[in-house]
């Protein structure tokens, strides 16, 4: 998917900003971060959202899950943080590649707007 921007972020070339990539999971600072810590996870597979996960994804969620945790780690998120993922239109999902959200390093309002 060419014209997709989060395939083209995890095809590279990588820059600072890039925090983990692996065969299958790519992970990146937010260019317009809403706390602290605002990092984005990616699968490298171009899915479009968490609606179109099938069985075959188990193997990279549980890489998702385990990068979001060894990066909390990192980024010293020792007070807690958040996982957000948006679906469609209501959810402001702007970027259609699944991607989950991890913030943290502030006090997060609930609920959310
Ligand atoms: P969504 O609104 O779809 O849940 O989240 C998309 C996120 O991607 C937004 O937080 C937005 O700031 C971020 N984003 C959009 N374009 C880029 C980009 O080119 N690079 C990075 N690092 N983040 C981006
Ligand atoms: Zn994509």
């Amino acid at each position: 998917m060419s014209d997709c921007l989060f395939c083209r972020i995890a095809a590279g070339p990588h820059d600072a900003g890039v925090l983990h990539s692996s065969d299958r999971v790519v992970a990146f600072r937010d260019v317009n971060p809403q706390a602290p810590t605002h990092l984005l996870l990616i699968p490298r597979e171009h899915v479009a959202s968490v609606a179109d996960l099938t069985g075959s994804h188990d193997g990279v969620l549980a890489e998702v899950f385990e990068v979001i945790r060894s990066l909390a780690e990192r980024e010293s998120l020792d007070t807690g943080y958040r996982v957000v993922t948006n679906v469609g239109v209501d959810a402001g999902q702007s970027v259609d590649h699944l991607h989950f959200h991890l913030l943290g390093g502030r006090a997060l309002g609930w609920p959310p707007g």
